[in-house]
């Protein structure tokens, strides 16, 4: 076990911010038995449980249903959509969060963490001070996570809000301008749109998900305009400006959209500034904490996990560099995470999944590849859900699949099987062996591999 530079010690963690990556890594090194601080200025569970990943994914099954409810009739069953009930919809948001907020707090105390509320700092190696109390740990780790991404020119308040402010509302916009086409952007111009609104989605690069295949761009655009949501891209915005009444928002290119709402979702930023970071010799670039493999910061016994290090922003990275964190602390030698084999999920209608390369990635580390777009129109459950999209699979010629790419409703949930197929580095013909369930939207991921490893089931050849 590594020391800081501290004789005595309180703490053999002290753990600074508690979203996904701080309490994951306070939870693990409890029940690893170490004695455990964690410091949190608000609500533990951070980001991704209170204003993040729980609550839109609530707002994205309202949506669901309301979208369900009004195309019933397609499928023989009578109802009618009488409209959203935002108050309603908030309180189910909140049931929600409040549900898990106490399953948290209760783990929490379970394990024996000490929970510290108070705005905390580094206040050198071991050190960190909340409040004028200074807590000393054998070990730091920082995880302060991020937060919006603001624009100069356009201030946030009454029509211009963030992906904070958007989870509160109380009324649907009629007409939405949501700035930038990643995953929030992408996530809120679905809800919006199957409550009832006009939305606008403008990315300054050319395609909806940039990171993505662009073939899965360009499926989630398709689905998009079927949708009637308008997307716009390669336009970057030149201001906005709220008059009480509507938000007027006008372009580099001239173009002007007015709306009742306007949603920055540009980007996260991390949350490092005047945390005593830098004094305390922790690498910044950019405002993000710089750490090795073993996300050590370079300070003796400190550390760094989720939002703040660069790479993915998403909680089960979080909690995965948490529980490293823990495991190296405590000498399990554990392997580090690896970020391309981490899974990506965008929960839109329709959904987007993808794990490991995308294809032109692929192509620039391995020259030659191989690959099968599996269309979900020869997929029976697929086919019962109404929904349309593919598998996509990259393989290296001869040799293991290096990504897979989906498109399509409620294809999240098939991502758990592909980060299996990449991280084993499966050969697809492996894959293909496997029976997949019919009728399952899993089997469209077995018939993607039986078509590449040479034998399509259900597919032309
Ligand atoms: C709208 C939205 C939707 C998202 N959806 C998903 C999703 O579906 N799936 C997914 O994987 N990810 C999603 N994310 C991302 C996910 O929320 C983050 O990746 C995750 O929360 C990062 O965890 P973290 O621990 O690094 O930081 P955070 O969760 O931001 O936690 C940091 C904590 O530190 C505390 N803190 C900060 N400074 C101090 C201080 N000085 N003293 C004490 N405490 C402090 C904060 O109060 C906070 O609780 C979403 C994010 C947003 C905004």
């Amino acid at each position: 076990m590594s020391s800081a530079a501290v004789d005595q010690v309180d703490y053999d963690i002290v753990v600074l911010g508690a979203g996904s990556g701080g309490y994951a890594c306070a939870l693990r090194a409890a029940q690893l038995g170490l004695r455990v601080a964690l410091v949190e200025k608000d609500k533990i569970g951070g980001t991704c449980l209170h204003v993040g990943c729980i609550p839109t994914k609530a707002l994205l099954h309202a949506a669901e249903v309301a979208d369900t409810v009004r195309d019933a009739a397609s499928v023989g069953v009578r109802a009618t959509h009488d409209g959203i009930d935002l108050a309603q919809v908030l309180r189910y948001q909140d049931e929600v969060v409040g549900r898990l907020y106490k399953g948290l707090t209760g783990l929490v105390a379970g394990r024996g963490v000490d929970v510290v509320t108070g705005a905390g700092r580094l206040a050198g190696p071991g050190q960190v001070e909340v409040e004028g109390r200074t807590l000393r740990g054998r070990h730091v780790v920082l995880a302060t996570g991020s937060a919006p991404r603001l624009l100069p020119g356009i201030p946030i308040g009454g029509r211009i809000v963030t992906s904070t402010e958007a989870l509160r509302l109380t009324t649907v916009p009629e007409r939405v301008v949501v700035l930038g086409g990643g995953v929030i952007g992408v996530e809120f111009a679905s809800v919006w749109r199957s409550f009832g609104a006009h939305v606008t989605v403008v990315e300054a690069l050319d395609r909806l998900l940039p990171p993505e295949d662009p073939a899965v761009s360009a499926a989630v655009q398709r689905a998009f305009r079927r949708r009637r949501i308008e997307v716009r891209t390669g336009v970057r915005v030149a201001g906005a400006v709220d008059d009480g009444s509507q938000v007027t928002v006008t372009f580099e290119d001239g173009g002007v959209v007015s709306a009742d709402l306007l949603l920055v979702a540009v980007g996260r930023v991390p949350v490092t500034d005047g945390l005593g970071y830098a004094e305390a010799g922790v690498t910044l670039d950019r405002g993000y904490v710089t750490v090795d493999e073993q996300l050590r910061t370079g300070v003796p016994g400190v550390y760094a996990v989720g939002d703040i290090v660069p790479g993915l922003q998403l909680a089960h990275r979080g909690f995965a560099h948490g529980i490293f964190v823990a495991e190296h602390i405590t000498g399990r030698n554990p392997a580090p995470v690896v970020d391309a084999l981490i899974p990506r999920v965008t929960y839109s209608d329709p959904e987007v999944a993808s794990v490991g390369l995308t294809e032109s990635q692929a192509r620039e580390r391995y020259g030659e590849v191989k690959t099968v777009e599996y269309s979900l129109a020869g997929n029976g459950r697929s086919q019962i859900l109404h929904t349309q999209g593919f598998v996509k699979v990259v393989s290296v010629p001869d040799g293991p699949v290096v990504g897979i790419h989906m498109v399509g409703a409620r294809m999240g949930e098939q991502v758990g099987e592909a980060q299996l197929i990449c991280a084993w580095e499966a050969l697809p013909g492996e894959v293909a062996a496997l029976v997949h369930a019919h009728p399952t939207q899993n089997e469209a991921l077995g018939e993607a591999h039986l078509a590449l490893a040479g034998a399509p089931l259900h597919a032309h050849a």
